[in-house]
């Protein structure tokens, strides 16, 4: 491969046939709808830049209510490129009991069943969530759906697991579950399409200008004019706002897809989702062989335009140590590894300083997947009212929370 762009559309094509499948045949209607997108209007009520976890679920917002909008993707609509890739994210309620994220995770929870309603699709999983620990006891606040599986339980139940630490249990909370990230984002553009929103894929934002009216969005191909601006670029953020340089940092994380030895002992009907210290993993899906396992880290300072996306020796040996001690009959052959990227700083969910026509969100890390809906809902409020009842005060800009040197890593 000679240059980025090769490289990029290399991947592209290598994905495309997965993208279909992940996506249950929806980024070929995409495409399709996509690829001769109608006239632009003269103006849009809202523009979205980027439509990756955030943004297509702010579009999709934006859409039922009537609001005229465009969103602008500079790649495919759901690709591998940025950080929802992958196929699967967890959910769940547990590890947010009493702190400020569990208004904000039972308002997505509620949003994913109202994306299944309008989608007709199934995005979620509920295989349950296992965290696995010395001596766990039982959240504080409603753990009504929470079983704890003293020792002899946990190895009855999960005999997959080996080598585990005398005394480790298991919390096991019945609300968490596996979110499929490509069909989340296929299905919020595809039901955002139906309601009249204008999609541009494959058209690059290079930059914005503001005035007393609103805001102009310059894209490879044309300019838009917008009342209000959304960005919700992930790793690219600060890239796009200047306010944010300096701010954000974006690593790079793999993750993997082992063959199991008997692949019925890891399906979704009968495994949950599952993590253990830094380690977590997923079952598997009926139509992506594999079982999903990954680190939760820091990783390595990246740039999103130079990522280095070819999995590595130092990438494999992260999750085959894990599995050798601890989940064995997991440890098979490699069927598939992806590169993504976090972005830490915040989480921030606010408007850009100085631009009362811009909001944005930003640094939602390892664990934004989940709440993606509850933002994307905050997001179309603070475009179209101004406020949001959506409980996001905590992730303004001024209650700054992380800083790009910190280790701090939030619960995932
Ligand atoms: C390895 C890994 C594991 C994770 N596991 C979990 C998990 O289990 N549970 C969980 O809840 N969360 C998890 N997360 C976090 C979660 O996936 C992210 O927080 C979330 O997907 C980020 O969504 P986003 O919309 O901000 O970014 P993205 O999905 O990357 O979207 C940003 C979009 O903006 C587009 N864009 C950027 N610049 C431009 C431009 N100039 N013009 C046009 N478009 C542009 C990009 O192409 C992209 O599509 C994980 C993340 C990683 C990396």
């Amino acid at each position: 491969m000679k240059t980025e762009r090769d490289r990029r559309d290399f991947i592209k094509v290598c994905s495309a046939g997965t993208l279909s499948v992940l996506t249950c045949g929806l980024s070929d209607t995409l495409t399709a709808a996509t690829a001769e997108p109608p006239s632009a209007k003269p103006s849009y009520d809202c523009i979205v830049l980027g439509l990756g976890a955030m943004g297509s679920s702010c579009l999709y917002q934006l859409a039922k209510r009537g609001a005229s909008v465009l969103g602008l993707e500079q790649y495919d609509i759901a690709h591998a490129l940025g950080s929802s890739g992958g196929i699967s994210r967890q959910t769940k309620v547990m590890p947010y009991l009493g702190g400020p994220y569990e208004p904000l995770i039972r308002r997505a929870n509620r949003n994913w069943q109202s994306l299944e309603k309008d989608s007709g699709q199934q995005v979620f999983h509920p295989c349950g969530y296992l965290r696995l620990g010395v001596n766990q006891q039982l959240p504080k606040g409603d753990g009504k759906k929470i079983e704890v599986l003293d020792e002899s339980t946990l190895g009855d139940r999960f005999p997959q697991f080996k080598g585990l630490p005398g005394g480790t249990n298991g919390l096991f909370d019945h609300q968490g579950g596996l979110l499929r990230s490509e069909l989340a984002i296929a299905s919020h553009c595809h039901v955002a399409l139906r309601h009249g929103a204008h999609i541009r894929a494959q058209e690059p934002v290079t930059g914005w200008t503001t005035d007393a009216d609103g805001v102009t969005v310059t894209t490879l191909r044309g300019r838009y004019r917008t009342k209000h601006l959304v960005i919700s670029a992930g790793a690219w953020n600060a890239k796009l706002v200047p306010q944010l340089r300096g701010k954000l940092q974006v690593t790079r994380l793999s993750l993997g897809w082992l063959a199991p030895k008997v692949p019925e002992s890891f399906s979704v009907a009968s495994f949950p989702i599952w993590e253990h210290g830094r380690f977590y993993g997923f079952p598997v899906l009926p139509d992506f062989p594999g079982f999903k396992v990954a680190k939760h880290w820091r990783g390595d300072p990246a740039d999103p335009d130079k990522l280095d996306r070819v999995p590595n020796a130092a990438d494999e040996k992260l999750v085959r140590d894990y599995l050798a001690s601890h989940l064995p009959s997991a440890n098979g052959s490699i069927l598939a590894f992806k590169i993504c990227m976090y972005t830490h700083g915040g989480p921030w969910l606010d408007s850009v300083p100085g631009e009362k026509h811009i909001s944005f969100v930003a640094a939602c890390n390892g664990g934004g997947f989940k709440f993606s809906n509850a933002y994307g809902e905050a997001l179309a409020d603070l475009a179209t009212q101004g406020r949001t009842n959506v409980p996001v005060g905590f992730m303004a800009l001024s209650a700054a929370m992380d800083s790009p040197s910190s280790e701090w890593l939030p619960p995932r």
